[in-house]
């Protein structure tokens, strides 16, 4: 059995920490910007433990996820007025979409207009549901 790590070479958001590429830190997590951003400016805030599921992310994580992201908003709404809203979520499991697994909260930032019509949001995730 492989032994409990906080690091795993395997993984592709582990090997970002060594890479530099954070857009900013807060403690314990790290923003990160996603390679297939949804919209212009997409992150993932990834803490730097090595663990899958979102829901195992201890205090100290959530509550510098909290203060990360506050701080990611006035920035992004500084550098991009255009920018009028945002949609946080975390894919918890391959059922709900995960593909990377090492917990992440995606932060997306929206825009008037980068959608017809916007009503729903998160309730996306399944396709056709959105709108009700
Ligand atoms: P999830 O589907 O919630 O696990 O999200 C994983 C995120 O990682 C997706 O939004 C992808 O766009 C992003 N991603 C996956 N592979 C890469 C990669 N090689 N480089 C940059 N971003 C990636
Ligand atoms: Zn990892």
């Amino acid at each position: 059995m492989k032994p409990r790590s906080h690091h795993d070479a395997d993984c592709l958001f582990c090997r970002w920490f060594g890479e530099d590429k954070a857009v900013e830190t807060c403690g314990t997590m790290a923003a990160f910007k996603d390679g297939f951003p949804v919209t212009p400016g997409h992150l993932l805030i990834i803490p730097k433990r090595h663990v899958a599921d979102g829901l195992d992310l201890n205090a100290q994580e959530l509550q510098d996820s909290r203060t990360l992201i506050r701080r990611l908003i006035e920035r992004i709404r500084l550098e991009d007025p255009s920018v009028s809203g945002f949609n946080i979520g975390i894919n918890i499991g391959e059922s709900a979409g995960q593909t990377v697994m090492h917990a992440h909260i995606h932060l997306i930032p929206r825009r008037d207009g980068d959608t017809d019509d916007p009503k729903g949001g998160v309730r996306g995730v399944i396709p056709g549901k959105r709108g009700y």
